[in-house]
């Protein structure tokens, strides 16, 4: 039968089933479409509480540049301080107001100072600031104007009135649902800001509704029309004010769609997709027959093409391959062209075409290499195995041989022979033993090529090898676009002066930055550094130094972060770094350090020498704001404090952040200082055999004599130096000195079975642990089985195994590891089986809660049971009475330890409580047994 008869059928059926597709996808995106606009009350709300919390951050933001313009004006006078960009960005004037003067305008037009109630003037001169609002008269916006003393308190009755702009204070868009409007509302009903001020006034129900519920209270409704909801804004502190709302509305678009469940939706997606599916394939079996017999066809046996109704297989899976080809080169096309338009760089585009131009041309393997732009000398190759994975990008010096293949004629050729070709060696490897070779081309010039490894019967066919062509080709332009998208992108994003990133490559990224950290659960740091006496350097010696000291400070600054942080020019002598990956702010304080210190290193230019420095201002991502500006802003005003407090240093945002710093700076200095004064010592404490009351271990438990403050349990500085790194130190010190003093202790005959040292996850995870114990161990001659090292849950839980090998190892010399304060942490009785462990020890607060319900007893039941059945030991920690011990004992558990027997003690007073308790515990082991 000829083909011609039966195409036209499959041809109408394809048509209708395409057909259909179409409406089912129209169908489903009406759906979606039609679903969008309806937002649940809680994405409401928490639209609402998201404004309102940005909204607080504005007005704090505002108040601090307030303060810091008030400490200004109280030391050098209201003249001295001319205000300037950065005000304008908060304020839309300043006015600076003494009793009995005129009023003298700080900045912009004179603006009229609202009065102030009595409770308000004495909150100002208590030293806070007041929020002020006026209602706006006819078309005119309420204002919002803050005001505060100029020094706090004071007997002096000055003040500064700054009217915010309102551009600054009110939201342009709400970053919640589409088409929603924002109002905020002073209580009393007073509207200060609303961008949707007809859809609110028509929404009669939702205000009745809002008042009922009162403003003061988080509140969300909805009727016919509109949905709201409502959050109060905590202003009380620090600003005085009386209480605002946040209200967001948006419209609601008809239940009928927001009804229509979620799988229909799902239905008419999937039958979309099904559809087209079938026309697709229609289509796609049609079209041999009606493109008929072309140059793709060389190969495929005579008369396929006329044979239709009774196609031989053969010609058939032939057709089919080489229309699968096609699709692949079309796809290749359609990526290439994707990829160039997404910026994704040369590299992705030549992994993309290296994978398709396998599976448009059917060779086993290929090399696709580009040379690299403005890098004479090197190039970036990708080889692709048609069975093995994606190729990945390469970049190699550029080998000789590669000038003979670039001169190959642009319709490719055969080369029958590898050898000779570096660069095609591992097309021989892979077993090819020709190659196919294609010119890509960028503007008339060959800057890469195409290998394409076949073997010598096959070959490359006439339309596989158009495939590759057409694929080299589009690789050609998307070059040379590139090449223009690229100069056009470097000229927007980067500063040519420092070469570093610019603020809009800034602003582009941090969104990024900021989701990653939040999916990550971690925190992200913005460190906004400002040159100190920069501006000094263009007026003495002139601003092409100038540059060049910007470009030392970048260069300098880039050293002191991980390859990972952005450094960033954010305009004139201002720079922003992003540490994108923090476990906690306080890491940016290493980093604010080591820029200062950079900084404040002289610049050596020509042959001038300038001292500058920095001011440093650090926000953190999600404590201090939630969106790229007020983040910017925040670091920005904390700078500005850094300047205040006499520049040079750093300052974070959130002041009690700033506290803790400076505690911890100051601990963690005076904990250096006690490693090289030799002032950490060891205490011991027993633990007891319970069957047979002996003294069975002992646990060593550092103590820090501190000069002044006397003994300093572990608690207060542990955590301070692990964030410190000083852990590794002060571990290891409290190693050798316990080994050495058990090992003393062996010698006299006195010494228990072993000795307990607690080890931080950190010292496992991070320090040699396996090399620091054999150390310890030869020094003080310990053997290992007297050994037992206590960590806590958290290492075993750690994912990539390089713990557990450690803890393998050492357990293959001997020592015990013991899991300390088991139940605290993860706590799965599962992972003892498959841990190497071979104490585990009982929190405390298990031993303490043991006679006082059934819980406690059933889970140190459970414990005990599941530790004996996998033949680990069990301590119970914290014993302090009678009964607990008694208990413990019935309960089958192994040792005790606890002030029942001993607190911790000094090494001498221990030696003397072992010498007494052998010939003390004697009675009880009897009386146990
Ligand atoms: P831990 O390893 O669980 O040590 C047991 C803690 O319980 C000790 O506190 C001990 O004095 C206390 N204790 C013992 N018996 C009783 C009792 O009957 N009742 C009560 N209420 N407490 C009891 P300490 O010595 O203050 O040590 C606290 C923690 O500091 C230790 O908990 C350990 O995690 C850490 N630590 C101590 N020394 C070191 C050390 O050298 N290196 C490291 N990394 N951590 C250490
Ligand atoms: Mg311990
Ligand atoms: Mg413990």
């Amino acid at each position: 039968m000829p083909v011609a008869a039966t195409s036209a059928p499959r041809s109408r059926i394809a048509i209708v089933t395409l057909t259909i597709a179409i409406l089912a996808v129209a169908a489903a995106a009406w759906e979606l479409m039609a679903q969008a606009p309806q937002w649940a009350r809680t994405d409401l709300r928490r639209t609402a509480e998201l404004e309102g919390s940005e909204l607080t951050n504005r007005l704090r933001l505002a108040d601090r540049v307030l303060r810091s313009i008030a400490s200004d004006v109280a030391a050098n006078g209201s003249n001295s301080a001319p205000l300037g960009s950065t005000e304008r960005l908060y304020f839309e004037s300043v006015t600076f107001l003494r009793p009995g003067e005129t009023p003298i305008q700080m900045l912009a037009a004179s603006a009229t100072v609202p009065e102030l109630t009595p409770l308000m003037q004495q909150t100002v001169a208590r030293g806070e600031s007041v929020l002020v609002t006026t209602k706006g008269q006819g078309q005119q916006p309420a204002t919002v104007t803050l005001v505060r003393a100029l020094a706090a308190p004071s007997s002096d009755k000055a003040i500064l009135a700054a009217r915010l702009l309102p551009a600054y204070l009110w939201p342009a868009t709400v970053a919640g649902p589409a088409a929603s409007g924002l109002c905020v509302r002073e209580s009393g009903g007073v509207t200060l800001h609303c961008t949707e001020p007809a859809a609110w006034d028509a929404s009669t129900a939702l205000k009745e509704e809002l008042a009922r519920s009162g403003e003061g209270r988080a509140w969300a409704g909805s009727n016919d029309h509109w949905q709201a909801a409502a959050t109060p804004l905590q202003l009380a502190s620090p600003f005085a004010a009386s209480p605002w709302a946040v209200l967001v509305i948006a419209k609601s678009t008809g239940s009928g769609a927001s009804m229509r469940p979620r799988a229909v939706l799902g239905l008419g997606a999937l039958g979309a997709v099904v559809l087209a599916g079938f026309a697709a394939s229609a289509l796609l079996r049609r079209r041999p027959a009606r493109t008929g017999p072309g140059p793709s066809d060389a190969h495929a046996p005579a008369g396929a093409a006329q044979d239709g109704g009774s196609e031989p297989a053969l010609a058939d899976a032939d057709v089919a391959r080489k229309m699968q080809y096609q699709q692949h080169a079309i796809q290749a096309m359609a990526d290439i062209d994707r990829a160039s338009l997404a910026h994704a760089g040369v590299d992705r585009m030549l992994v993309l075409a290296s994978g398709h131009l396998l599976q448009c041309t059917g060779c086993a393997a290929v090399v696709l290499t580009v040379l690299d732009r403005g890098m004479l000398n090197r190039m970036t190759v990708v080889l692709a195995h048609a069975d093995g994975a994606e190729g990945s990008p390469e970049q190699r010096a550029v080998d000789p041989s590669i000038e003979q293949l670039l001169t190959v004629p642009t319709n490719g050729s055969y080369l029958q022979q590898l050898s000779g070709f570096a660069l095609l060696e591992p097309l021989a490897t892979g077993g090819s033993t020709s190659a196919f070779v294609l010119p890509i081309h960028q503007d008339g010039q060959p800057v890469g090529l195409i290998a394409l490894g076949c073997d010598e019967i096959a070959g490359v066919g006439a339309d596989e090898s158009a495939n590759a062509r057409a694929i080299a080709v589009r690789l050609g332009v998307a070059l040379t676009s590139s090449v223009r998208e690229e100069a056009l992108y470097a000229h927007t994003h980067f500063d040519a002066t420092t070469a570093l990133p610019n603020r809009q490559y800034l602003i582009e990224h941090l969104p990024q930055h900021m989701s990653r950290a939040r999916r990550d659960g971690g925190k992200m740091v913005l460190l906004f550094v400002d040159l100190d006496g920069f501006k000094n350097v263009n007026r003495s010696a002139g601003h092409s130094r100038g540059d060049l000291v910007l470009a030392e400070a970048a260069a300098r600054m880039r050293e002191c972060v991980r390859e990972e942080d952005l450094v960033t020019r954010f305009g004139g002598d201002e720079f922003v770094v992003v540490l994108p990956r923090v476990a906690s702010g306080l890491d940016a304080r290493r980093v604010a350090d080591k820029l200062l210190v950079a900084l404040a290193l002289e610049f050596q230019i020509e042959d001038a020498v300038f001292q500058l420095g920095c001011s440093i201002g650090i926000s953190i991502f999600p404590d201090d704001a939630q969106t790229v500006d007020t983040l910017l802003r925040s670091a920005d005003s904390a700078m500005f404090d850094a300047k205040a407090a006499g520049r040079g240093r750093y300052a974070f945002y959130d002041a009690t952040v700033n506290r803790t710093a400076i505690d911890r700076n100051a601990l963690e200095l005076e904990l250096r200082r006690a490693i090289t004064n030799e002032e950490f010592v060891v205490y011991y404490q027993p633990q007891i055999d319970l069957r047979n009351g002996r003294i069975d271990g002992v646990e060593a438990l550092v103590r820090w004599n501190h000069p002044v403050r006397g003994l300093v349990s572990p608690f207060e500085f542990i955590g301070v130096a692990e964030q410190s790194g000083l852990i590794a130190q002060i571990g290891e010190l409290v190693m050798l000195q316990a080994c050495k003093q058990f090992h003393e202790w062996d010698e006299l005959g006195i010494a228990p079975l072993r000795i307990s040292v607690n080890v931080s996850s950190l010292e496992v995870t991070r320090g040699d642990l396996v090399a620091r114990v054999d150390r310890v161990l030869s020094e003080s001659g310990l053997r290992p089985m007297h050994l037992e090292l206590e960590l806590t849950e958290g290492v075993f839980l750690e994912e990539s195994g390089d713990n557990l090998n450690k803890l393998v190892e050492l357990r293959h010399r001997g020592v015990r590891i013991a899991v300390d304060d088991f139940g605290t942490g993860y706590s799965s009785l599962g992972y003892l089986r498959r841990l190497p462990i071979d104490v585990v020890k009982i929190d405390q607060t298990f031993v303490r809660e043991l006679g006082s319900g059934k819980d406690a007893s059933s889970i140190m039941q459970a414990i005990l049971d599941v530790a004996h059945g996998l033949g680990k030991s069990v301590v119970a920690e914290g014993v302090e009475t009678e009964q607990q011990r008694a208990q413990l004992l019935a309960m089958g558990c192994d040792v005790g330890q606890g002030y029942l027997w001993s607190r911790p003690l000094p090494a001498r007073e221990f030696q003397a409580f072992c010498q007494e308790w052998r010939v003390l515990s004697r009675p009880v082991a009897l009386e146990t047994a």
